[in-house]
């Protein structure tokens, strides 16, 4: 069985269809790249998945573990191992990282039915992971993503998807407004995270972040449908030859 079967997607939004059809297989231990320009709903797809509201199935079907994701509110998703890292994560003054995190992963726990981590174990658990990713531990005690650089974000992004070890990571655009050395950083942390019972979706632009994360498949698309799958060397065809190609093809 697939970790995510993506069938013949249709999504509006507004009254206006976005998504036109759009199929897509994903295994568990595969990293799959989604590229293409902007405004081709690779976003659109990205929140359809994590049960974002706002966007109305016409539709199509998404199967994660054998089982209709579309029938799952956004939390139960989670709770089942889907992550999506926002493309800008909101700030939130006010809340400590830590207890952020913590109030997050015992959601996770209880909609799977396990009991909370109380603070002390928590904690222990917190810092063990931020270790692994060198994260530096007074990130944690600063308000979520308040005052944090770009590089920050995208690795309290990552901090919070090893805690919470999904099996579905989805990294929507994680390389926008990182220069070379947080990219490589962030990268480090999503390359720690691969093994062969979890599956990356890394959405992005353009061909940069593939050199640091590299995909085994590589889909574009365009105008809302995927309109070419292949290896990791179609990303580099495209840097090449750009996405207007495609255009017709949509
Ligand atoms: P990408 O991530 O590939 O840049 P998006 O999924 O963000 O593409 O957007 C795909 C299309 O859907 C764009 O034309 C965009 O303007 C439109 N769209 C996305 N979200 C909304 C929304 N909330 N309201 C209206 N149009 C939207
Ligand atoms: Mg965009
Ligand atoms: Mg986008």
């Amino acid at each position: 069985m697939s970790l995510l079967e993506v069938r013949n997607l249709q999504v509006r939004v507004e009254d206006r269809e976005i998504l036109h059809g759009l199929s897509l297989i994903v295994n568990r231990g595969e990293v799959h790249a989604i590229m293409g320009p902007n405004g081709s709903g690779k976003s659109t797809l990205s929140h359809v998945i994590a049960g974002k509201p706002g966007y109305e199935v016409t539709g199509g079907e998404i199967l994660f573990k054998g089982e209709d994701l579309l029938e799952m509110d956004p939390n139960e998703r989670a709770a089942k191992g889907v992550f999506l890292a926002f493309q800008y994560p909101v700030e939130i003054p006010g809340v400590i990282t830590m207890n952020f995190l913590r109030t997050a992963y015992n959601a996770q726990r209880k909609a799977r039915g396990e009991s909370e981590l109380m603070a002390p174990e928590f904690l222990k658990k917190v810092r063990e992971v931020a270790k692994n990713l060198s994260i530096p531990q007074d990130m944690l005690k600063r308000g979520v993503n308040v005052g944090f650089s770009g590089g920050e974000k995208k690795r309290n992004e990552i901090l919070q998807m090893a805690l919470f070890e999904p099996s579905l990571c989805i990294l929507d655009e994680m390389d926008s407004g990182l220069d070379i050395d947080a990219l490589r950083i962030a990268a480090d942390g999503v390359n720690a995270l691969r093994s062969p019972d979890r599956a990356m979706v890394v959405i992005t632009h353009y061909q940069r972040l593939l050199n640091y994360i590299v995909p085994d498949f590589v889909h574009v698309m365009s105008k809302g449908k995927v309109v070419k799958s292949g290896g990791k060397e179609l990303a580099l065809e495209l840097e090449a030859s750009g996405y207007a190609q495609f255009e017709d093809a949509a």
